[in-house]
């Protein structure tokens, strides 16, 4: 057994994040393990940036309201006691809604090689608001 002290707090770069958002990190797991466990602080408005994780992630929100959004989707509102699966590659990005915080565990795994996450661009605050152009939208299927 191995009791780890508390880390820093690390506040989220501005290349990957919109907005404040501070993480903490809880378990980055040595090999044969490759987990990586982070509490995640998001200010009004905050979001991080489209992304993609290697080997998928699994968000579960603890506090006030967020938002997600899957590449072609629309934003969806995310509540305390929510887990949201994201499979491997898919782009998204997650956040907190407009007026209220969202503190969520973020749960993800390292892959043997290569990059974690993929990042994009920033979202936008139009797309953000789930204000996004029609052409940039799925097409209705009927
Ligand atoms: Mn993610």
């Amino acid at each position: 057994m191995e009791i780890q002290p508390k880390q820093p707090t690390v506040k989220a770069p501005p290349e990957t994040f919109t907005g404040d958002a501070w993480f903490d990190v809880i378990a980055k797991g040595e090999e044969p393990s490759r987990i990586r466990v982070s509490l995640v602080r998001f200010a009004p408005s905050a979001r991080n940036a489209w992304h993609a994780h290697a080997v998928g992630q699994t968000v579960h929100v603890l506090d006030g309201l967020g938002m997600i959004q899957s590449k072609g989707g629309t934003v969806v509102e995310i509540r305390p006691g929510d887990t949201i699966r994201t499979p491997p590659g898919e782009w998204h990005w997650h956040g907190a809604a407009p007026e209220h915080f969202m503190t969520h565990l973020a749960m993800w795994e390292a892959p043997a090689e290569g990059p974690e996450t993929e990042w994009g661009e920033l979202v936008a605050d139009a797309e953000y608001l789930g204000q996004e152009s029609k052409s940039t939208q799925k097409e209705p299927s009927v």
